[in-house]
């Protein structure tokens, strides 16, 4: 096992890999920018380093300042978070070379996962079902011919995108030329690459997906899905586990297609195969290798920390869980909690916080970097935390979190929270019937709450 391991990130995800390394005996070296002094991770890890500016191309992706951190501190591993560099397959290469564990899967399945559309290929070969679509967009009028065939709308998406970025839905097909090459400069000044590819866009349609943990020895477990179709713009906002309108026989299916998945491309550590839900049937979208933002959720109902297991398995040992072990129990819903002003256009806010009372009681989890007297940074992400709750069942767990999000306070910036308690209170939460369009529309009547 390690002694020793860099946690490549910030904010509250850093400090939840700080929180296992200290569970598990292991010393933790946390890196930070110039803006970021003062953050909760600095101060929990055993050692800190500064490693730049306060820009994320100057800091926290800076891929050499991290690996001579890791080597100057004798750091065996590194655990690179969500977002920043966690799937990127240079950096999880870089570390490879030097000799330091990359807490993921191998670079190489990173890069084949990573774009995309070429996982969509690999997807189909393996029997994963996927969306009717075009892969690598070069010619636009080829893809106009694509789309009548296929039918409008489509979506034009980032070959290497993520995080909701470089994403066009297009109704009319005169515009789609245009959306095209708009998607494709959005992607190329976000990820450097502007390639895109196109799906026929399904409405009325769930986003769920699935948990998995595959060691290196051969053994690959599901953990459960999670519903995160309660979205706006293309980005996660409520998560919950089971899928409230989950049929046993179809959940059956897809953990078949996604240990097939997993083992079409010899998947190891954390991941998530996520698919668009329609009706009985269910598509492949995307694979994301890491560790997800939500997997809160997955850990209240099956018992399993995911993060421990992430460091286990990039250590080489192997799961001590078969599928049988694994037996999700009751219901656990997650609010993002983003520092962002919904009634005004959803405008970010940032500042000193200058009184906090995080809500309590069992089964009820906040994760976070901030405190009292600390001062967001306007550099970053707008998610300052995220609360998430665990009861016996799902109308339980929607009054637990109503609760929760009742005794959250966060003096000194806007947060989302009273946004979170309309959608759990609304009818369609309520009879879990959701789907991914359904808060776009939704968020102009809460305007008027
Ligand atoms: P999840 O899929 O875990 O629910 P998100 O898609 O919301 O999470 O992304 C998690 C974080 O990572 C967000 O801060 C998002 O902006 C960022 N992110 C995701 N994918 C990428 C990417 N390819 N490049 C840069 N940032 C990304
Ligand atoms: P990202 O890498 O940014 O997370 P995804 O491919 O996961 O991109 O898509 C983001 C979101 O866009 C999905 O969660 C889903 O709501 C929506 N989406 C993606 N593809 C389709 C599709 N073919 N039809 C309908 N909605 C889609
Ligand atoms: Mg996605």
């Amino acid at each position: 096992m390690f002694t020793k391991i860099l946690i490549a990130n910030r904010g509250e995800i850093a400090v939840r890999i700080i929180r296992a390394c200290k569970e598990m005996g292991i010393s933790s070296v946390a890196v930070y920018s110039e803006a970021d002094r003062d953050a909760l991770h600095v101060n929990l890890a055993d050692e800190s380093y500064c490693i730049g500016p306060a820009l994320l191309k100057d800091s926290y992706l800076n891929m050499t300042a991290l690996i001579d951190v890791a080597a100057a501190t004798g750091a065996q591993a590194i655990h690179p978070g969500y977002g920043l560099l966690s799937e990127n397959p240079q950096f999880a290469e870089l570390c490879e070379t030097c000799g330091i564990a990359f807490i993921g899967p191998s670079s190489q399945v990173i890069k084949r996962m990573g774009n995309k559309d070429e996982a969509r290929r690999t997807m189909a070969k393996a029997g994963v079902p996927i969306v009717p679509g075009m892969d690598a967009i070069t010619d636009e009028a080829e893809a106009v011919r694509v789309a009548d065939k296929i039918g409008f709308p489509v979506i034009v998406k980032a070959s290497a995108g993520g995080g909701g970025r470089g994403i066009r839905i297009v109704r009319d097909r005169g515009e789609l030329p245009r959306a095209i090459q708009m998607a494709s400069s959005e992607a190329m000044s976000a990820f450097g690459n502007g390639e895109v590819y196109m799906e026929k866009y399904l409405e009325h349609v769930k986003h769920v997906e699935m948990q998995i943990l595959a060691d290196k020895h051969g053994n690959v477990i599901t953990l459960g899905e999670r519903d995160c179709s309660v979205q706006r713009k293309n980005q996660k906002l409520v998560e919950e586990s089971p899928c409230p309108v989950m049929r046993p026989d179809i959940r059956k299916k897809m953990q078949a297609a996604t240990v097939a998945a997993a083992k079409a491309v010899g998947y190891t550590n954390a991941g998530t195969v996520e698919y668009l839900l329609d009706g009985d049937n269910f598509y492949f979208m995307e694979m994301n290798t890491r560790l997800q933002v939500e997997h809160p959720v997955t850990e209240y109902v099956t018992g399993v920390d995911l993060v421990k297991w992430q460091i286990r398995i990039a250590a080489g040992l192997e799961l001590n869980y078969t599928q049988k072990d694994i037996r999700p129990d009751g219901c656990a819903i997650e609010c993002r909690i983003n520092s962002e002003d919904f009634r005004n256009d959803f405008r970010p806010s940032c500042g000193k916080i200058s009184l906090l009372h995080i809500p309590g009681g069992p089964w009820v989890r906040f994760d976070t970097a901030i405190y009292q007297d600390y001062t967001i940074p306007p550099y970053y992400d707008s998610m300052i935390g995220k609360l998430i709750v665990h009861a016996r069942d799902r109308r339980e767990a929607i009054r637990k979190m109503q609760a929760a999000l009742c005794e959250l306070v966060i003096e000194g910036v806007n947060y989302n929270a009273e946004l979170a308690s309309l959608i759990l209170a609304s009818d369609e939460f309520v009879d879990g019937t959701y789907t991914t369009g359904w808060i776009g529309e939704a968020i102009e009547e809460f305007k008027k709450l």
